[in-house]
């Protein structure tokens, strides 16, 4: 039995992990020159005392060790339902069950596609951070373009590297999908307070390079920052033409069902490519955890037995740089729900619950993590009796 794995992310690398434990051949297929690595560790790469070494998974010989083919530089180009890939370099290969885990990738707006700057750098691969890790040893100003919390560390990463930094973002308040208005507002004055120039409900229109050799960064309502170099952070992308040309369904990205196998059997996908009925949030501990649901099943799979249900975790936004650090799991507040503050100091700290009646329904905070596994904890329960109540009602069971 042999089974293909296409993208060494977390998702890729656990299902290998998990299939070859079982004695399986596995080929993981990396489009990547390098080792796979911990992309969550890129801003240290790229503005940081990380070397390259420091964010790998494993070393090379952990793969051999454990039984898994890793093949570098190797991007599959197509696949077909009956199990067949072709490479980039137009070899072919069979397998007996296939995992997607091809990630996701970062959004480029279309003023950067107009663009002629070659100082613009999105912040997703090792090579992009190495590319910015270059830039920063000379250059002075950078412009971040995007408030969330990727765009948030490298500016702060990037200030701490003695840069001068604005964020420009396009929304009123940073973060304010995840967060309320009160505590985007504390993040705010926290990021000013470092030195961290922040340009809201402000839209980017165009980059442009100047005669001096610096770049200026157009704006709607504003006019323009001029800096060295561009920082990219405007969230992720999919690209599901790899299984949507294989007639496998896709929405945004590669649907799958409860067991995480697509619509062709024997084709799981897991990790950010992976969309089940409700949608889930890029993580890479989510990544890795359906990596080895992904391995068990497709171990099920080929041995005909029956496979497991995904359960599907609310994934927080945590982030914590030095003393700056939040936190925001579940409902973001409105003004007509029941919000209890943990704390009085509105200066520093924000902490609250979000209750619907008496369930405890999100928590946020920014300026103290205090107390944060517990809420954590009643919150996953809460959620927990919810998905109980919502199968029992599904299976027509009594409330009692
Ligand atoms: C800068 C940055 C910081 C982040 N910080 C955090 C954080 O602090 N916490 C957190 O939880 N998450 C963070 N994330 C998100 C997290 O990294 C992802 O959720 C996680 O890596 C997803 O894992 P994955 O295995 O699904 O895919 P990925 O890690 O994206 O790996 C997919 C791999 O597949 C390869 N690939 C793509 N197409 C092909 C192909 N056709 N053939 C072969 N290989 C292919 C790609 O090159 C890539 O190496 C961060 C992301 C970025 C970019």
């Amino acid at each position: 039995m042999r089974v293909g794995i296409i993208g060494a992310g977390p998702a890729g690398v656990a299902a290998a992990q998990v299939i070859a434990g079982k004695g399986v051949e596995v080929t993981l297929f990396s489009a990547e020159k390098v080792l796979p690595y911990y992309r969550p560790r890129l801003p240290e790469l790229a503005f940081g005392n990380k070397q390259l070494d420091n964010i790998f998974m494993h070393k090379l010989e952990w793969y051999a060790e454990k039984g898994i083919d890793l093949r570098l530089d190797s991007k599959v180009k197509t696949i077909k339902r009956d199990f067949e890939i072709s490479l980039k370099n137009g070899s072919n290969e069979k397998f007996d069950a296939l995992v997607i885990a091809i990630g996701g990738g970062p959004v480029i707006p279309d003023f950067c596609k107009r663009s002629s700057s070659k100082n613009i750098f999105p912040l997703w691969t090792y090579s992009d951070a190495l590319h910015i890790r270059e830039q920063i040893k000379s250059n002075k100003k950078i412009a971040v373009i995007g408030g969330g919390v990727i765009g948030i560390e490298a500016a702060l990463r990037a200030e701490d590297n003695d840069l001068r930094v604005v964020i420009i973002e396009k929304t009123k308040h940073l973060m304010s999908r995840n967060f309320a208005k009160h505590a985007s507002e504390l993040i705010e004055k926290q990021l000013r307070e470092r030195n961290v120039d922040l340009l809201l409900d402000n839209s980017v229109t165009a980059v442009e390079d100047t005669p001096d050799n610096k770049t200026l960064v157009v704006m709607e309502h504003e006019n323009g920052v001029t800096c060295n170099f561009v920082v990219l952070s405007l969230g992720a992308g999919f690209d599901t033409s790899l299984a949507y040309e294989a007639g496998i369904k896709t929405d945004r990205k590669i649907l799958v069902d409860k067991n995480m196998q697509t619509s062709s059997p024997g084709i799981f996908a897991a990790g950010d490519i992976a969309q089940f009925s409700r949608p889930t949030a890029c993580s890479a501990k989510e990544s890795l955890q359906q990596g080895k649901t992904v391995g068990l099943n497709v171990l099920a799979y080929l041995n005909n037995e029956k496979m497991k249900i995904y359960e599907v975790q609310p994934v927080p936004v945590r982030f914590k740089y030095k003393d700056f650090e939040i936190y925001s799991i579940g409902k973001v507040p409105k003004i007509d729900d029941d919000e209890k503050r943990l704390d009085a100091d509105d200066l520093k700290v924000y902490r609250a619950c979000i209750y619907e009646g008496s369930v405890l329904a999100g928590v946020q905070m920014v300026g103290s993590n205090k107390d944060i596994r517990k809420y954590q904890e009643q919150f996953l329960l809460a959620k927990a009796w919810e998905n109980i109540k919502g199968v029992r009602h599904e299976k027509g069971f009594e409330e009692s």
